[in-house]
């Protein structure tokens, strides 16, 4: 145990990479520039950037060198056997499908079993997910416990499917048109809750009785897994990989983006036990990623894929990389700022709705504030809410989505707990002037993922 200590980033720093210091004069400009969307603002005039902790983790000294010992052959190389043993050993699954990375694997996964009349499940989709459910003519359907629903509760496993509710919905639209349950751990959307054993476990056994295959969208199984072993009954003395095995042996298959758990900066893979299904998805990523043994990535990057694995199911690391999370959020808390609580595991989410009361949903709370932090202190935020979510009915008025985030995303091993201390002060700066802050509105959006391309202009 680390007893009363401070959990310490369990890993010395070998290389380094300097930070650009901007004035906030000039980030008012920047952002202009950038259309007040976050995404199209320079990587090097952010300060800290907390826009993702997917690709932007910090290799080790020892995934850098499996970049340099990666078997470069076309067919059969070694770094793909390596990676598939290692992916083997955790999930368990039978067939293992390199990708470049998440969204390539769902692509393929969405492209065999969706079209027209489809529906598919899960606790939440991620954005990426939907959308290639979308793309192929079916449709998307979200099943999150009401305590999920709800930022300011505290509960354990805010992530778990809503069983029940799931279960009447197969009764609606029937078995035979629901080619997929995915089970998202953690809950990236929902605010990086974890998912329960219990609930993961449930959920497959009614599946299995209904014919309906269940798969885990995996991208943060490592910090899942942590969380069922601190939280859940029974599984303290488990090892993570001993739990994290159990949970996939629920499973029928998995996607995962290796960007995120796996400590690449690149990367994912597509795992199905179903020997025809996989066969149909390896002739698809011949036409889209390339040959089975490497799939639209590098030998080197199996070979750091591999190496990543292993290094994500260490528990310090697991220890402090929650801690990280954790430590954000009860300072910012203790100002009275707005969180989903508590903490997830590669994230903060502010709740815009709580932080912004008087900026309605059209005008995009969350999006509001993540301009606002830029602004104060160079930090890079994410919106969460009505920009990535929000719809609009017949007439185009706007739909909102259930939450209005501002995910402040921790990238894998690259701050110091100084830079969180930072951007502690930051959120302070910003929560202090939240009654000036003013909505925006779109001046460009295009058809699909609008977030990443979107314009806005601030409202006066
Ligand atoms: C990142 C992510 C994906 C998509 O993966 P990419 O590598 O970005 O394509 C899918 N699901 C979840 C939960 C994610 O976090």
């Amino acid at each position: 145990m680390a007893g009363m200590k401070t959990i310490i980033e369990p890993f010395k720093i070998k290389s380094v990479e300097p930070i650009r210091v901007t004035t906030r004069e000039e980030r008012v400009g920047l952002l202009a520039e950038a259309g007040y969307n976050p995404f199209l603002l320079k990587a090097d005039d952010v300060i800290i950037d907390l826009l993702t902790d997917s690709g932007t983790s910090a290799m080790s000294a020892k995934q850098w060198a499996c970049i340099m010992d990666g078997d470069e052959s076309y067919a059969g190389s070694r770094s793909f056997y390596r990676f598939e043993s290692k992916v083997r050993e955790i999930t368990g699954f039978r067939n293992i499908i390199p990708t470049h990375q998440g969204r390539a694997a769902e692509h393929i996964l969405f492209s065999l079993l969706g079209g027209a009349g489809k529906h598919f499940a899960s606790n939440t989709h991620f954005d990426t997910t939907r959308a290639n459910i979308e793309v192929s003519g079916a449709e998307a359907h979200d099943f999150l416990t009401a305590e999920g629903k709800r930022p300011e509760f505290r509960a354990p496993f805010k992530g778990n499917i809503d069983l029940p509710a799931f279960k009447r919905f197969v009764d609606e639209v029937g078995a035979e048109n629901i080619p997929l349950c995915l089970m998202t751990v953690t809950n990236n959307s929902g605010g990086g809750q974890p998912v329960s054993m219990a609930n993961i476990r449930e959920t497959s056994v009614f599946c299995r009785s209904r014919g309906i295959p269940f798969f885990i969208d995996a991208c943060r199984f490592a910090e899942n897994s942590w969380f069922i072993k601190t939280r859940e009954e029974g599984y303290a003395d488990r090892s993570v990989l001993s739990i994290a095995q159990e949970l996939f042996s629920y499973a029928d298959g998995a996607t995962m983006s290796a960007k995120k758990d796996a400590l690449v900066n690149i990367g994912g893979f597509l795992a199905i036990n179903d020997d025809a299904l996989a066969m149909t998805a390896r002739n698809s990523l011949i036409v889209t990623e390339g040959f089975p043994t490497y799939g639209g990535l590098a030998g080197r990057d199996l070979e750091a894929m591999a190496q990543g694995l292993e290094e994500i199911l260490d528990e310090d690391y697991l220890r402090y990389r929650v801690r990280t999370a954790e430590y954000l959020g009860e300072r910012i808390v203790a100002m009275g700022v707005p969180i989903i609580e508590p903490p997830g595991g590669h994230a903060v989410y502010i709740d815009a709705k709580r932080f912004v009361p008087d900026i309605p949903a059209g005008q995009f709370p969350a999006q509001a504030v993540s301009c606002a932090l830029y602004l104060e202190g160079g930090v890079r935020t994410v919106e969460i809410g009505s920009v990535m979510f929000g719809k609009r009915d017949a007439e185009g008025r706007h739909i909102a989505p259930p939450m209005e985030l501002v995910r402040m995303a921790l990238p894998r091993r690259v701050y110091t707990q100084s830079h969180i201390d930072y951007v502690i002060e930051v959120v302070e700066e910003v929560w202090k002037r939240r009654a000036e802050l003013k909505g925006l509105r779109f001046t460009y959006e295009a058809p699909v993922l609008r977030h990443f391309t979107a314009r806005f202009e601030p409202l006066r």
